[in-house]
């Protein structure tokens, strides 16, 4: 089965578009994944909310998705992000926050044999960042299925437990592109990168396809119309920095 994850879209709608596009002339998707982050910061929170839905996603809530539907306080939020959560909310109509506030924390799909969460399992509902092997540690020891998707840094990264190894002596790769195969590693942990607001400093929209026969895995880039989203970011009001970022990657 090959399965297509899309992570933090932050309601970036010609991201999605291209990556959803792309994946489906391309990558033979079985089941589709999303970590969350459906939306905040971009100016199409509703028309990400329905192509995730019309995928058919096995979704974990983020924490910009929990924050618009009050599960959680802004109050860690820098200001922009706390400026978008809060337009966020005000041009969501009733369904799209319903849907929202039943997402799961965390998705474990015994079947397909993956986790889904958006920051980390150590905790979920803190929504802790795994951006080295310290924390990658922590929640891979609460992991329970050999791969597990998150997202939340916006920054790709494998973490692989080899076959007979400690989990404390992971090994890992940081790069904006992946592809290669885990046979041989009993636990992985993906950061599927960011499909919306990258932040490697590469621009171009993220997604990672895994295929659980093969053990093949995947992180690809796709180019997207960057000024679409921006020009869309200023007319609605939301913070000038929030589409300027985009062009950079960051
Ligand atoms: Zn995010």
């Amino acid at each position: 089965m090959r399965i297509g994850v899309l992570g933090d879209i932050h309601g970036n709608l010609e991201a999605l578009t291209a990556v959803v596009d792309r994946m489906k002339a391309e990558e033979r998707i079985d089941l589709w994944v999303q970590v969350g982050d459906i939306v905040g910061y971009g100016a199409d929170p509703m028309p990400c909310i329905d192509l995730v839905r019309e995928l058919g996603c096995v979704v974990s809530i983020g924490n910009h998705d929990a924050a618009v539907v009050d599960r959680l306080d802004t109050e860690y939020f820098n200001a922009y992000a706390k400026a978008a959560i809060e337009w966020t909310r005000e041009n969501l109509d009733r369904e799209y926050l319903e849907y929202l506030d039943q997402l799961p924390l965390f998705v474990e799909d015994n079947e397909a044999q993956f986790t889904v969460v958006h920051g980390s399992m150590h905790m979920p509902e803190q929504f802790g960042y795994v951006i080295s092997t310290v924390e990658a540690v922590d929640s891979m020891r609460k992991q329970r299925t050999p791969i597990a998707f998150v997202g939340h840094s916006h920054v790709p990264a494998a973490y692989m437990q080899r076959e007979g190894s400690p989990v404390e002596d992971l090994e890992f790769i940081f790069r904006s592109e992946i592809q290669g195969d885990i046979r041989g590693y009993s636990k992985v942990l993906v950061n599927v990168g960011s499909v919306g607001q990258p932040r490697d400093e590469d621009r171009r929209a993220a997604y990672c396809v895994y295929d659980n026969e093969t053990q093949e895995l995947a992180i690809r880039r796709v180019e997207y119309d960057i000024e679409a989203a921006q020009r869309k970011i200023l007319a609605a009001g939301l913070p000038q920095v929030l589409a300027e970022r985009l062009a950079l990657g960051v």
